[in-house]
């Protein structure tokens, strides 16, 4: 008889990231500690709003649990690759989220607010024909920790720029979040969610629903659960007015087509009369951007409280589509400001540094070899 392969020690469990907990999750935890739950309230104030990520320096709280969370708990922001800014201001950083994978986040400054671009997964699934992330193919969903703690890098590294650390709440310098960098934040949508609860929770960032924004091209079924749960301001990436050149500029409209989409939409407005949804449009040139199609979309947002974004299309190499040119986008512009809708041509920002829409790559090990496809079909 063989005797028994001997025991390997068991190796210590792996710190749990305080970053992605949300308040009712650090509750949670502090009870699974026999702990109080109203230091959930203290903790998420000293990680979110002071920046602090040493336990020891958590003056307020007991000698004993600091200790103790030292030794359970971590609080590891991504680390960052590099930042740079770019001529008018916008910052774009690079952030490593594990060995082989990184994402951007781009804080985008404007007279009457700081917008924070963040990611919500490495790379996307979705295959949106002129987004360069998507030729970047897909690995997986970031963590709800490695969501907001893009937040809070940014928001403390600048105030440490500015000298402002010390001041809490009062100095905030990030205004506004935008979920528009990379991936489709509906498809991460428990890890999405969370990181939402810390961005409007007032002892973490204490944002408005109104100024946080999701951006997605339409999970019908996911954008009914982010009504009920946490209905924070909608963008909807549509960019065809009718399904047969939606199914081919975002190939989940041939499973979510726009009549399904658009009552989705209604029904996340509901009777409220002052939400607008944001339709996000990128010109494309001879693809979408005739007056033909412009008249079609008015017809299409008839029933939908919408104000609508043009985009200008950022190129990249190989996609195979051009920007429309200026006076096409004015024209387009025109017809939907006749029908009274409410459009602005999105300006381009950073795009001497790629923190443009549709130019976040970050570093993706494609699981999908989408890469492999891509260079396939154009050569
Ligand atoms: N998946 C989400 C969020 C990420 S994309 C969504 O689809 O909404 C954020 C916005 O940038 C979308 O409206 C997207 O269509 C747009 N975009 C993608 N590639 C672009 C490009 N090359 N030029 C301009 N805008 C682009």
């Amino acid at each position: 008889m063989h005797s028994p392969a001997p025991l390997l020690p068991l190796a210590a469990p792996p710190a749990l990231n305080l970053f992605g907990l949300d308040h009712a999750g650090m509750q949670a935890f502090l009870l699974s500690h026999n702990e109080k739950p109203f230091r959930a309230t203290q903790l998420l104030k000293w990680i979110h709003q002071q920046g602090v990520t040493d336990f020891h320096l958590m003056t307020n709280i007991s000698k004993n649990l600091r200790q103790h969370l030292s030794e359970v708990a971590s609080l590891t922001p991504p680390q960052e690759i590099t930042r740079q800014i770019s001529h008018d201001g916008t910052r774009k950083w690079l952030l490593q989220v594990d060995q082989g994978n990184a994402i951007e986040t781009v804080l985008i400054p404007e007279i009457d607010r700081n917008t924070l671009c963040i990611s919500s997964q490495v790379g996307c699934a979705l295959d949106c024909r002129f987004c360069s992330t998507a030729r970047q193919g897909f690995n997986r969903n970031l963590s709800a920790a490695e969501i907001i703690a893009q937040l809070w890098l940014a928001e403390h590294s600048v105030r440490l720029e500015q000298g402002t650390q010390a001041q809490g709440g009062a100095s905030r310098v990030i205004s506004n979040v935008v979920l528009m960098g990379m991936g489709e934040p509906l498809l991460n949508f428990d890890n999405v969610l969370t990181a939402l609860r810390l961005m409007l929770d007032d002892n973490a960032y204490g944002l408005s629903r109104r100024r946080v924004t999701l951006s997605t091209a339409g999970v019908v079924p996911a954008l009914d659960k982010l009504r009920e749960l946490c209905p924070v301001s909608l963008a909807v990436s549509l960019h065809a007015p009718d399904d047969a050149l939606r199914d081919e500029l975002v190939p989940l409209n041939k499973k979510y087509p726009l009549k399904d989409l658009i009552e989705a939409c209604q029904r996340y407005i509901g009777d409220d009369q002052r939400r607008r949804i944001t339709i996000e449009y990128v010109l494309l040139k001879g693809v979408n951007d005739s007056t033909q199609q412009a008249r079609a979309l008015v017809k299409l947002l008839r029933k939908l409280p919408a104000k609508v974004n043009l985009i200008p299309f950022n190129p990249f190499p190989l996609s195979g589509f051009e920007p429309s040119p200026l006076r096409t986008i004015d024209a387009f512009r025109e017809i939907l400001m006749q029908a009274g809708i409410m459009t602005v041509t999105r300006k381009t920002r950073g795009d001497d540094i790629d923190a443009a829409c549709g130019q976040l790559a970050g570093k993706v090990q494609d699981r999908s070899r989408r890469e492999r496809r891509f260079s396939e079909v154009s050569v």
